[in-house]
């Protein structure tokens, strides 16, 4: 398996909560390294630019609007098959089907405001790096 990097975001809803620390313990425990992370504000453009591709879902706005009610911290994981890995260590979507040691099953409080965010393909978690940070910032 390759070596890969995937763009994480730990959304409002964990950072309110404290649960920062809680959820980057399930992810280094998981086999993933921090190699890139900071605490961000997201402008409502960085938002809607973040999620284009759900602009025609009946839940953007809303989605858009809770990714900027609180900081968020955006960080890059590195890792064996670190996209999927990320993905199966996040759990489903919708906390109710997540599985049980999931960082959604444990943290999440509704299918919105659902704790993090991971890249679903090598090509996007690209380019979801890069609208967060610099080559220079990434430290493997
Ligand atoms: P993800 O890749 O598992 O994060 O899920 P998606 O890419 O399908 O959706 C992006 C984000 O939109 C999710 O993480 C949720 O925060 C939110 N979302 C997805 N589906 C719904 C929904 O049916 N209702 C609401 N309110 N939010 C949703
Ligand atoms: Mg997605």
């Amino acid at each position: 398996m390759a070596i890969e990097r995937t763009l994480s975001i730990l959304k409002p809803d964990a950072t309110k909560r404290n649960l920062t620390g809680k959820i980057n313990a399930v992810f280094e425990d998981a086999g993933l390294r921090i190699v890139a992370q900071k605490r961000i504000q997201l402008t409502e453009a960085q938002a809607k630019a973040f999620y284009a591709v759900h602009a025609e879902r009946p839940f953007y706005g809303s989605l858009v609007a809770s990714m900027i009610a609180e900081p968020v911290v955006v960080q890059v994981l590195q890792g064996e098959n670190a996209v999927a890995h990320h993905r199966d260590v996040m759990g489903a979507t919708n906390p109710a089907q997540a599985a049980e040691g999931t960082v959604r099953k444990l943290y999440a409080e509704s299918i919105e405001a659902n704790s993090v965010h991971g890249s679903d393909s090598l090509e996007n978690a690209k380019n979801e790096i890069a609208f967060f940070f610099a080559e220079t910032e990434i430290l493997a």
